[in-house]
């Protein structure tokens, strides 16, 4: 077993602040990523609401910026998939055990930030996996480019929704946002881009998508109106579903208290109901789910754990 003052699980932007922090601060510390730094701000095309970049940035190099801060300083990087997490008392201190995938060595520490972000959440409609690759996708950024010049749609309301529907525009011929009520959730400022581009993008609203059709690929997405159950079918070639996120929290334990969907319940500080043990970012119950929100809790929650650690006199 390795063992470190604190451990980061998770390398997006919330795990990727909290090691700076828990690095500078003279901490022996971890980062496990399980795929490459980044987390999500990879798949985004461009982001335009972090601060420091007028003129916007592409998510990779925010992604590649964030990774290399961090390489500044002797963080231990760890590949690796965690599966489950214990905590026993060592003495009077709780240490927390990670346990990783495929015989990967124990790793243990008194502080634990779990940053381990969200994930796409399905349509949960019954072809949906027939068509995942075949035409349904969840990542405009990686598949966008299969559909160029062709009529594709993205399903949501929301930011994700909205953005990406903006850069599909750039591609397809035509992009449908296919969305359950009338109101979005998503920016105005979106919406509005959205509203003066009219034969580039259709909105379709209080509207779900009912079934998949099409062999081998997907040719047709049946609609269903939300109030007159009143069906009608759709040609696209491409659905790009941006309908929320889920937690990646398999590996999180019973006693770690979740909200009803299974984000981390957290105070102020970032702290969770078990002591030592940190929750940043997406994986987390909030409201503002922004790469800057996420850099916020990841340092904040890291200068609770420095305040935990130093109490703790390791
Ligand atoms: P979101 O804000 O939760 O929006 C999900 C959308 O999907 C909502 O419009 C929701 O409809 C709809 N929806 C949920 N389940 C559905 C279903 N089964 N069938 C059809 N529609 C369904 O999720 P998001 O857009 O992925 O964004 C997640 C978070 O990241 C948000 O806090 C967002 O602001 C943030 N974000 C920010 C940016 C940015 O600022 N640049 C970019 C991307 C994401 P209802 O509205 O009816 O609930």
């Amino acid at each position: 077993m390795k063992k470190f003052d604190a451990i980061v699980l998770g390398a997006g932007p919330a795990g990727i602040c909290a090691a700076l922090y828990l690095v500078r601060a003279g901490f022996k510390t971890a980062i496990v990523e399980k795929n490459s730094p980044g987390g999500q701000v990879l798949s985004t095309a461009e982001v335009e609401n972090y601060l420091g970049f007028p003129k916007s940035v592409k998510g990779f190099e925010l992604a590649d910026l964030f990774s290399a801060h961090i390489d500044e300083y002797p963080v231990e990087r760890i590949r690796g998939d965690v599966v489950s997490m214990e905590t026993a008392l060592e003495g009077t201190i709780p240490l927390h055990t990670l346990h990783m995938a495929e015989n990967g060595e124990d790793l243990a520490a008194p502080a634990i930030i779990i940053a381990t972000g969200s994930q796409h959440r399905p349509l949960g409609i019954k072809e949906e996996e027939e068509y995942r690759g075949k035409g349904v996708s969840y990542c405009a950024l990686c598949d966008g480019n299969f559909y160029k010049n062709l009529d594709v749609a993205v399903v949501g309301g929301g930011n994700s929704a909205l953005e990406e529907a903006l850069y599909l525009a750039r591609i397809a011929k035509k992009v449908y946002v296919i969305h359950r009520r009338e109101g979005f959730r998503g920016a105005k400022i979106y919406l509005d881009k959205i509203k003066k581009m009219p034969d580039k993008i259709e909105l379709i609203t209080s509207s779900v998508v009912d079934s998949l059709h099409g062999s081998p690929n997907l040719e047709t997405v049946k609609l269903k109106h939300v109030e007159t159950a009143q069906t009608r079918d759709l040609k696209v070639d491409g659905v790009f579903v941006y309908v929320g996120n889920l937690p990646n929290g398999a590996f999180l334990p019973e006693s770690l208290p979740k909200n009803e969907q299974g984000f981390l319940i957290t105070d102020l500080e970032m702290h969770t109901e078990i002591a030592g043990i940190y929750a940043a970012g997406d994986i987390r119950a909030k409201a503002c789910r922004q790469v800057c929100s996420a850099v916020g809790d990841g340092a904040t929650a890291a200068t609770a754990a420095i305040n935990y650690l130093e109490q703790l006199d390791v």
